[in-house]
């Protein structure tokens, strides 16, 4: 066993994931030296030299108990969350959502930290991965750029991203495969994408909408960065390359050579592609779609293709400055490096997506620190919890271009008998409840895994 009374053990950024890692390991019986730059060293997004500070809006999401946000809650809850209970006390009416005042939850977390007697906050920057036995860094996807340059020795060069492009994820039950056919590119190989084809007519259609649509506009302190020009000059927005010609889609993302359409036996005039997200191949992703078109306008203007008019999407389409690991090659589904054990990664640089998931990350990270300074192993949560599916995905991802995934039910193995459309939010609520006490209880998942498709 291991010999960890060398010292605290050190956890860098006291943003969402770091706070709630440090408060783990600190409950457990463990020293903590908790790293945060701030406020000497600021970030362009962050306001304050608050811990746990919310970057843009205060919604932690919705509670109702079978939404994906409200079964996340109901799952951190079960393992313990500390920092939940800070939300709760700091929330704001807004409805079914579990919002809060910023202010005052920066200001609580961060009391609750500096009061922990195990936990010592220290206000200056790390600028590398450190050596100990066993380390957590959460430095988020604004992390300093001695930092993230030492990551990069670490992971390899090609392993550290600076931007994220998301292309738009949809459900495969929601796609309408009697119009989207699967096929490779001049059929070679396994028929791995399905296509979605077009005529003339409907591609102007959807380029003029495109065209037309309300965008999101990048933060200055995005468009100031000497990397993105480099970066959005590589991957062109969907409305960048619609404004450069209304055929220059149809000559990328949308090149329809060497895809017979079955239905007409001929290459249609452009075709998306859409390629497997998750390794349930419950999940498409719209390959080369990455946008900035705002949220509903996605959601309306990609309803419009043949055979997408009822698509359920689980990720919208964004490009933004985001530092984040390429995780299916780095980490394990407990958030350990694969190849140092001991370092774990949580937060926003492992690959996951929004507030809520970002603290669930600190708590997995910090339960299975301390489960490696206990000298046992981490166990990874079931896939069958919203969490452990999180988890399982940024670990195995099957997407050669990895990029960043909030809880989405989508990510959850179907269920086992198959439920009726209207009862399955329910079911899989019940499912991961019972699944997490299991776990939590016995060591192991509650029932039998559905067959793999
Ligand atoms: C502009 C912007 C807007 C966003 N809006 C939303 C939103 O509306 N909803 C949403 O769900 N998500 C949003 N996000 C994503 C959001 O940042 C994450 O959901 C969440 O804050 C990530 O948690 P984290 O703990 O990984 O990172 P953070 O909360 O950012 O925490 C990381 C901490 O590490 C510190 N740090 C960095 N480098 C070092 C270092 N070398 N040494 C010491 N400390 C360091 C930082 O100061 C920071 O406090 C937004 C992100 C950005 C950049």
């Amino acid at each position: 066993m291991k010999d960890h009374s060398k010292g605290p053990v050190p956890v860098i950024g006291a943003g969402l994931a770091g706070s709630e890692a440090a408060l783990q390991i600190a409950d457990a019986g463990f020293a903590v030296r908790l790293f945060e730059m701030r406020p000497g060293l600021p970030t362009p997004a962050h306001q304050t030299g608050n811990c746990a500070e919310l970057v843009c809006s205060n919604s932690l999401g919705s509670k109702l108990p079978d939404r994906a946000a409200g079964i996340l809650q109901a799952e951190m809850r079960a393992l313990g969350c500390l920092m939940l209970d800070d939300a709760e006390a700091c929330s704001v009416p807004a409805g079914q959502a579990l919002a809060v005042d910023r202010d005052r939850f920066g200001e609580r977390v961060t009391a609750r930290l500096e009061a922990h007697p195990l936990i010592e906050l220290v206000r200056d920057e790390v600028k590398t991965v450190p050596t100990d036995d066993v380390a957590i860094i959460a430095s988020g996807p604004l992390t300093s750029e001695a930092l993230a340059n030492d990551i990069s020795r670490l992971a390899g060069i090609q392993h550290l991203s600076f931007f994220d492009a998301i292309a738009p994820v949809v459900t495969a039950e929601s796609l309408n495969r009697d119009i989207i056919f699967a096929a490779s590119r001049w059929g070679k190989g396994e028929a791995d994408y399905l296509n979605i084809p077009l005529e003339k007519d409907h591609y102007l259609a959807f380029v003029d909408a495109v065209l037309t649509s309300e965008k999101h506009e990048l933060k200055e302190f995005e468009v100031a960065d000497p990397r993105a020009k480099q970066f959005f000059e590589r991957c062109l927005p969907i409305e960048i390359l619609a404004a450069r010609g209304r055929e220059t889609l149809r000559f990328g993302p949308m090149r329809p050579v060497g895809l017979d359409d079955p239905r007409s036996g001929r290459w249609p005039y452009a075709v998306i592609q859409l390629r497997q997200e998750n390794t349930l191949g419950t999940l498409y992703n719209m390959v080369g779609f990455q946008t900035n078109l705002r949220y509903p306008e996605q959601e309306r203007i990609f309803r419009l293709l043949p055979g997408m008019e009822n698509a359920e999407f689980t990720r919208l389409g964004s490009m933004h400055r985001n530092t984040f690991v390429n995780a299916p090659q780095l980490l394990t589904s407990t958030l350990e490096w694969r190849q140092r054990e001991g370092l774990f990664l949580a937060g926003q640089i492992t690959g996951m997506e929004g507030y809520l998931g970002n603290i669930a990350s600190g708590l997995v990270a910090g339960r299975n620190a301390v489960e490696r300074l206990r000298g046992t192993t981490p166990r990874p949560l079931p896939t069958t919890t919203l969490l452990g599916a999180l988890c399982h995905h940024v670990a195995h991802s099957p997407s050669s271009n990895f990029q960043p995934m909030k809880a989405e039910m989508g990510l959850l193995p179907p269920l086992y008998p198959p439920v009726h459309k209207s009862q399955r939010k329910a079911a899989y609520a019940a499912r991961s409840a019972d699944e997490m006490a299991a776990f939590l209880h016995n060591g192991g998942p509650a029932t039998v895994a559905p067959p793999s498709s």
